[in-house]
């Protein structure tokens, strides 16, 4: 069967609780859409692609991606390093603060030691983190993977989650960013992100920017505001109806990015695709933490 291949880092998360204590749990941008893209489409065979320690925590994340039937047969150990580590704590005003430690992380490695690209591809996705973590010869690797993926017939799917502090400089980020995009065919930018990185203050500078990049499908997100969709069709703008009680807004876009695919994969429309990708963002942030509770989804699973 062939697979929807999700390429990234995977890191232990310690939340605060109440003072002195620490809840542990998992999560990274491109394993939470992993996690949630199987959830929304059990019949998909979806691998995650990283490197990992060879200790106990490394295991626990492995019973979790089993748990969540996420195929973990490509994750690597590595010899030397284990799995990168943040914590996070709310304050009294829902303001969320996050450290980080992962700099030394498996997950670096994971295409040195990658000895042959993963066979029976559909779809390749990574993002703008996965890029980021990655010392400057594997990013070159990345995109050389992508490109052969494409090569092979693959859908190739991009999200720039630029996050500034991951990377040595925003020209820096630019170039592996512009790169990508060159081989995506499905790209999901975010208003903050072109913000930041392009100083493009609407969406039509943003379309105007990825014009020349020949990208099939664009999924422009933002928050709560309208999602903009741009296929050879021409441009849509789908609603998003608002969320009453928002807890947490982590892996809004993770989430949304996982519904999206799994409804383009069953199918869907662009249009209808945002609808259900919405729903499951909707759901989502609605509770604490990236990856929320399966029974969160139990209405939802039906793309
Ligand atoms: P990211 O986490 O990448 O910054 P966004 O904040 O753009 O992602 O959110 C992704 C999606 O999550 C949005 O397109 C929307 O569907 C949903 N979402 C995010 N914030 C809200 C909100 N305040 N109300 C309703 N939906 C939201």
């Amino acid at each position: 069967m062939s697979r929807c291949l999700i390429f990234g880092e995977c890191m232990i998360e310690l939340s605060h609780q109440t003072q002195g204590v620490l809840k542990q749990a998992f999560a990274g941008d491109t394993f939470n859409t992993a996690v949630y893209l199987k959830r929304c489409l059990p019949q998909k065979q979806v691998s995650y692609l990283t490197a990992i320690g060879q200790d106990y925590v490394s295991d626990e994340l492995i019973t979790l991606m089993q748990s969540e039937s996420i195929d973990s047969s490509l994750v690597i150990r590595s010899q030397d390093k284990t799995l990168g580590l943040y914590m996070v704590r709310t304050d009294e005003t829902g303001e969320r603060s996050f450290m980080y430690w992962r700099n030394d992380s498996a997950a670096k490695q994971t295409l040195d030691l990658l000895s042959e690209p993963p066979k029976d591809v559909s779809d390749f996705y990574f993002s703008g983190i996965s890029l980021a973590i990655l010392p400057e010869h594997s990013r070159q690797k990345l995109i050389d993977l992508a490109e052969y993926y494409r090569r092979q017939g693959a859908r190739i799917v991009f999200d720039p989650n630029y996050r500034a502090r991951l990377w040595e400089s925003a020209d820096v980020a630019r170039k592996w960013i512009d790169l990508s995009y060159d081989c995506a065919d499905l790209a999901f930018p975010g208003g903050d992100d072109h913000f930041d990185l392009y100083q493009h203050t609407n969406s039509d500078d943003i379309f105007a920017y990825l014009d020349n990049k020949n990208i099939a499908e664009i999924v422009l997100k933002n928050g709560p505001q309208n999602v903009l969709i741009q296929t050879s069709d021409g441009r849509v703008s789908v609603p998003i109806t608002a969320v009453k009680n928002i807890v947490d807004t982590t892996s809004a876009g993770d989430s949304f990015i996982g519904g999206y695919l799994a409804a383009r994969l069953a199918g869907k429309d662009p249009e209808n695709a945002t609808r259900y990708a919405a729903k499951v963002a909707g759901v989502v942030i609605g509770f604490k933490g990236a990856i929320v509770e399966e029974k969160a989804f139990s209405e939802l699973i039906e793309v």
